[in-house]
């Protein structure tokens, strides 16, 4: 397991007090989102589809902050776009861990040689490189030639100065398990020092939607992978056993959108990090005012195929709590990869898809242009 222990007992202990308290939703992860903008423009992404104005936003330094003092989360991962784009990345992450965080900046690696000296290494610090599999692999995901030996280089260089780095990998239809397999196997060698794996979100903002995994491909998959995983290749996952677990179709999971809450520009994203389907000004209003109900697999259209782990670790973390005994057996002896699968949460009573993508960004440009507008006007005309 890659998780540190004084991680793991950390979020222990805050899952403990919020249990005993009987707090009904409360966050494990926040995800703080600086920016929009991107150097590279992946197939899979629908992160970075905004006209120029709203990409050239940023979350200030103080912004950043209070939001991790809205939010209780124990742990902060900084994502985006890309978040070495953001100047003020060091500051935020400093200011962070002093705050008692744990960080984790997930990044595409093309500018982390270039900018490691601005960062030191933490106990609470962790880089979480994007890599999609071997090189013909990810550098197809991201549509880029030369960015897997990139991202490696990068490993390499964060590894020997010093820090904690992790990769996190996104698969798709077109994975084989045999070469994902393969390719966790190389992790090792680097120096990784834990796997996030996750099958994509159909964004439907993402300009390829033909490679998008459903559930029970996503599950196959899974199973397939873990059972090349058997034999002592030892991958270290950044994930909770269940979580995996989940993945491989044993367990039937709703999801827990608040566990993993999400602060961009445009305010605390409703229902969660995946989906924008509306803003809260303030994590207190995010928390409260979003009908939560109204979201998850077999209550909307656009979760049908969803098993992200934002959406659903915090539901396994959770479940480990709860089942400790369940944990321990999945931790002994790994994901199940045979026999039936959890029963799959009937789809007949979802809700259709609501498109709001273009009012929310109609909106932030009309607030854009405004306060430009303000700040345009001399000081005796804004009285
Ligand atoms: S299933 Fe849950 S986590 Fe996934 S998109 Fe829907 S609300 Fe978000």
């Amino acid at each position: 397991m890659g998780i540190p222990l004084n991680q793991m007992a950390r979020i222990g202990a805050y899952i403990l007090k919020n249990e005993i308290l009987r707090t009904k939703r409360y966050p494990l992860v926040l995800m703080l989102e600086p920016l929009f903008r991107c150097n590279l423009a992946c197939a899979g992404c629908g992160k970075i589809d905004y006209p120029a104005p709203i990409l050239n936003q940023r979350l200030s330094v103080a912004e950043c902050l209070g939001a991790a003092d809205e939010c209780p989360a124990p742990v902060v991962v900084i994502a985006g776009g890309e978040p070495l784009l953001h100047r003020e990345l060091p500051e935020i992450v400093e200011k962070l861990l002093a705050k008692g965080k744990f960080v984790t900046v997930c990044t595409n690696a093309l500018l982390m040689e270039k900018k490691l000296g601005q960062y030191k290494p933490h106990k609470n610090f962790n880089w979480s490189v994007h890599l999609d599999g071997d090189k013909p692999m990810h550098d197809k995901s991201v549509c880029q030639t030369g960015v897997y030996d990139k991202a490696v280089a990068a490993i390499k260089a964060g590894k020997a100065a010093g820090f904690r780095v992790n990769i996190n990998c996104t698969l798709f239809n077109d994975a084989q398990p045999d070469n994902v397999a393969a390719f966790l196997d190389t992790m090792k060698p680097l120096g990784v020092d834990g796997i996030t794996i996750s099958p994509g979100y159909a964004y439907e903002r993402a300009p390829d939607q033909q490679h998008f995994l459903n559930r029970k491909a996503t599950k196959t998959l899974f199973r397939e992978i873990f059972k090349r995983g058997r034999n002592g290749r030892n991958w270290e996952f950044f994930q909770s056993g269940l979580f995996l677990d989940f993945l491989a179709g044993n367990q039937t999971y709703h999801c827990t959108p608040w566990g993993n809450p999400t602060r961009t520009v445009f305010g605390w994203q409703k229902p969660c990090y995946l989906l924008g389907e509306g803003y809260a000004k303030t994590f207190k209003e995010l928390m409260e005012d979003t009908n939560w109900d109204s979201y998850g697999t077999g209550n909307y259209e656009k979760c049908a195929d969803c098993m992200v782990h934002s959406g659903f670790e915090a539901t396994a973390v959770k479940d480990a709590f709860k089942h400790p005994l369940k944990m321990l057996s999945v931790a002994l002896k790994g994901p199940r990869t045979d026999g039936p699968m959890a029963p799959e949460i009937p789809l007949d009573r979802q809700r259709p898809p609501e498109f709001t993508f273009s009012r929310h960004v109609e909106h932030k440009l009309e607030e854009i242009r405004t306060r430009k507008a303000e700040a345009e006007l001399p000081a005796d005309a804004a009285e």
